[in-house]
């Protein structure tokens, strides 16, 4: 009888066990990507008002890195960086004609690029995009053509397919105060149909958000990628009933306390399926906040600028890696990219990296498990097709500035380049070039180097219908 009852309790044990771990050992990934989000726009990031209590506790568990870096200051090659880990030039995502592309662009990501979803699809993996794409819009550019299973979202910026009116007349003096997401006829699509037209922006981080926990559920058995791209919080803004008012900065911290509520509730998805020690989250944003307008756009807190330029407010974003068990929980101020998350997660996933072109991704696992040194210790700022500073160790050089947007500060080129100590001087306000000319050499060394084995893949951007 003794034995019978121990042979029970060992088969209930073993049995709830195999319920409670994953049947496979490769790590499940989730990538968070807010638009426009700048670096100070956080509760664990030093904003006031807005409260995020669900990101600051993934921040706590986790790691909170604080020199984590896009791979370009807007949209399109933002996008195109982190999803194939190389610098949008070599893709011909960026232009010197036109900086994202637009509902009537004709072109999108290369076929020949490799995305990470495509490396992980490769391995066994599901894959899903849901939200913002922004790599072309026909159907052979959209996710399912380029390693995602399924996609649900709105293809581009969600102020795009605008239907005009006398109050949006002047681009930069839009009065985005009493807008409607009928005046912004964006499709919303399911794999690669049309659903919805235009979309109900209202309930769109609600909808992507649970879209990302049943892709989760559905999916558990076998590991997964979602990348989970809100179109929020670019303007214009819009929030669901719940959220509006909430919040004590307004429309746009409503909206970041809407994606972080989405967030915790993913969080709860993955601790409830028994996922939450074989899951990578990762929480950050494509570019710094669009500054131009004002109470509808974000903050870069300490950071110099936003959206649009190479100064740190336009490229530093918040990052957080989330996965309790394997993470060491802890502020990391090494270098990070998104662009490294193309390397970090083919190798978890046991993904062979492409030999046959240069990657702009380093393996951040050392930073991530072992609390070591990131092997990556530059980040080239470029906009468009120019390189306009670069940053080594502590040290940034500004080779050309620029204003946010054409109209907000004209462009000037420096030489000798203008040099700041990010470590000292995080918001760039003291120029020490004249101290350092050892230091501007190694930055021109680096540039060098960079452009003797640079090949400028065939611009996508430019051609519209
Ligand atoms: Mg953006």
């Amino acid at each position: 009888m003794k034995n019978l009852i121990f042979t029970l309790l060992i088969t209930c044990f073993c049995s709830n066990l195999k319920s409670q771990s994953p049947k496979h050992e490769q790590p499940n990934f989730i990538i968070i990507f807010t638009d426009d989000m700048g670096y100070g726009d956080l509760g664990v990031y030093g904003h006031p008002t807005i409260k995020t209590p669900n990101l600051d506790q993934m921040a706590f568990e986790g790691q909170k890195w604080t020199n984590f870096y896009v791979g370009a200051s807007v949209c399109t090659p933002s996008r195109a960086a982190i999803l194939t880990g190389r610098l949008p030039i070599r893709s011909g995502m960026t232009s010197k004609k036109q900086r994202v592309l637009f509902p009537d662009s004709k072109n999108g990501l290369p076929a020949s690029e490799i995305t990470l979803a495509e490396q992980l699809k490769g391995v066994g993996y599901k894959t899903a995009a849901i939200g913002k794409w922004h790599l072309g819009h026909k159907k052979q550019y959209l996710p399912t053509n380029n390693g995602f299973d399924y996609y649900f979202g709105i293809p581009y910026s969600n102020d795009m397919d605008l239907l005009q009116g006398d109050e949006f007349k002047n681009y930069w003096n839009r009065s985005y105060d009493s807008i409607e997401p009928a005046h912004f006829n964006v499709p919303l699509i399911r794999n690669t149909a049309i659903i919805e037209r235009p979309a109900n922006q209202h309930t769109i981080i609600k909808r992507y958000s649970e879209e990302t926990i049943n892709y989760i559920k559905k999916n558990k058995d076998s590991p997964f990628f979602v990348y989970l791209a809100h179109n929020l919080p670019h303007v214009p803004l819009f929030v669901s009933k719940e959220f509006e008012g909430k919040s004590k900065r307004g429309l746009y911290g409503d909206v970041i306390e809407e994606i972080d509520y989405g967030v915790g509730e993913i969080i709860k998805t993955l601790k409830e399926e028994g996922l939450a020690e074989n899951t990578i989250v990762v929480f950050t944003s494509d570019n710094g906040p669009w500054l131009p307008f004002k109470l509808n756009g974000g903050s870069a807190g300490l950071l110099r600028a936003g959206k649009g330029s190479t100064w740190e407010g336009g490229m530093r974003e918040p990052a957080i890696f989330w996965a309790p068990g394997r993470i060491k929980p802890a502020v990391i101020t090494e270098i990070g990219s998104t662009m490294d998350l193309f390397s970090t997660f083919s190798n978890l996933a046991g993904a062979k990296l492409p030999h046959d072109r240069i990657l702009d991704s380093h393996d951040l696992g050392p930073v991530l498990f072992q609390q070591k040194e990131s092997t990556r210790n530059s980040i080239i700022y470029y906009r468009g097709n120019e390189i306009y500073a670069v940053r080594l160790g502590d040290f940034k050089a500004h080779y050309i500035t620029q204003g946010v947007y054409g109209q907000f500060g004209k462009r000037e080129e420096h030489n000798p380049p203008i040099l700041y100590n990010l470590s000292h001087d995080p918001g760039e306000q003291f120029n020490i070039n004249n101290q350092h000319p050892d230091i501007l050499k190694e930055i021109n060394n680096l540039v060098e180097a960079h452009k003797s084995k640079l090949v400028v893949g065939k611009d996508q951007l430019a051609e519209r219908e």
